[in-house]
């Protein structure tokens, strides 16, 4: 039996607040995750955003593609969650 786990690399915790003040939603991670900005990892329990970006499609145009963030690169606090950020592990 095949079980795909693509999709299960990252749970979603709560609403959170950037640093710039925009709302965002947080994610922690189930697997490692590697940053789309500066290329770290982001560690398995450790909490991230999204962002969604432009990436060109051919000769047709623009799709928006959501690449994970890690918390190094935009700073997050969450506003909403349905745990708790006291048990870090690092
Ligand atoms: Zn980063």
């Amino acid at each position: 039996m095949i079980v795909r786990r693509d999709a299960t690399k990252s749970h979603r915790v709560g609403r959170a607040t950037l640093s710039d003040g925009t709302v965002t939603t947080a994610y922690r991670a189930i697997a490692e995750i590697a940053c789309a900005r500066c290329g770290h990892a982001i560690k398995p329990d450790a909490l991230f955003s999204r962002q969604t970006r432009p990436t060109p499609v051919g000769a047709v145009g623009l799709a928006t593609t959501t690449v994970p963030v890690c918390m190094t690169c935009r700073p997050l606090r969450l506003d909403d969650a349905g745990e708790t950020t006291d048990a870090r592990e690092d």
